[in-house]
C-alpha cells in the first residue's frame, strides 16, 4: 500500500512528501480507508504508531471535500486530547500535514492564560485541539461555538479516562451535534472504553494493528 492509494487528496500528499514519509503505517492502511467512508471507528493504538497521522490526514482530506459555505472558518472539527503536552503535538501535526489547505486550527489547553485562546476562537477556525478541562470553561463562557461541530476524535481516550476526564467528555459530547463521525483512539480496550463507544459511537469500524 502507498499514501497515492489511500484516497488523500494532491496538496495533502505533497505534505506527506515534504515530511518524507514513504509508506503509510499499518494503523494509518487500515484507518484511512475507513475514515474516509465517513464511517466511525475504534482503533486500537499505541503512540509511535503513527496514530495521528492516521486522524489527521483523512480528516483534513475529508474537510476539503465539502463545499465551502459563506461563513469561512467555523469549527468542524474537535479533537480531544488527555494532556497539553498531546494537544500541542497533535496541533503541530494538523498544522503541519494541512499547510497546502486553507485551514486554519487552534489548540486549547489549561495552565495558560484563557484571553489569547479567546481572541484566537474569534478569529475564526476550522479545527480545535483541546483538552477537556479548558474546553469545558470555553463552552460555559461561551467564548466557543461547537454547534457546526461534524468530526469528533477522542486521542488517547483510556488515558482521558485513567486522567478522571469521563464526566468532562460525557458533557461535551451532549452538547456537540449527534449528527457527527467520530474516532476513538486508546492504546487499551477496557470495559470502561467500551462503554463509551456503546454511548457514543454509531456502529463503529474496529480497527487493530
Ligand atoms: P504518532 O504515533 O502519531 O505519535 O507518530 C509517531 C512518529 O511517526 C511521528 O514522529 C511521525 O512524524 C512519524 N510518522 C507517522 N507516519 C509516518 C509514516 N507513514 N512514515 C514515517 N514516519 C511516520
Amino acid at each position: 500500500t502507498t499514501f497515492n492509494s489511500l484516497g488523500l487528496s494532491a496538496p495533502i500528499l505533497k505534505a506527506i512528501k515534504e515530511q518524507g514519509y514513504n509508506t503509510p503505517t499499518p494503523i494509518q492502511q487500515k484507518a484511512i480507508p475507513v475514515i474516509l467512508e465517513k464511517k466511525d471507528i475504534l482503533a486500537g493504538a499505541q503512540t509511535g504508531t503513527g496514530k495521528t497521522a492516521g486522524f489527521t490526514l483523512p480528516l483534513l482530506e475529508l474537510l476539503s471535500r465539502e463545499k465551502p459555505t459563506k461563513q469561512k472558518h467555523k469549527i468542524r472539527a474537535l479533537i480531544l486530547t488527555p494532556t497539553r503536552e498531546l494537544a500541542a503535538q497533535v496541533g503541530e501535526s494538523v498544522a503541519l500535514y494541512g499547510k497546502h489547505l486553507p485551514f486554519k486550527s487552534t489548540v486549547i489547553f489549561g495552565g495558560v492564560k484563557i484571553n489569547p485562546q479567546i481572541s484566537n476562537l474569534r478569529k475564526g477556525t476550522d479545527i480545535v485541539i483541546a483538552t477537556p478541562g479548558r474546553l469545558l470553561d470555553h463552552i460555559s463562557q461561551k467564548t466557543i461555538d461547537l454547534r457546526e461541530v461534524e468530526y469528533l476524535i477522542l486521542d488517547e481516550a483510556d488515558r482521558m479516562l485513567d486522567m478522571g476526564f469521563i464526566n468532562d467528555i460525557k458533557k461535551i459530547l451532549n452538547i456537540i451535534p449527534n449528527q457527527r463521525q467520530t474516532l476513538l483512539f486508546s492504546a487499551t480496550y477496557s470495559d470502561a472504553i467500551k462503554k463509551l463507544s456503546n454511548q457514543f459511537l454509531n456502529a463503529p469500524k474496529l480497527i487493530e494493528v
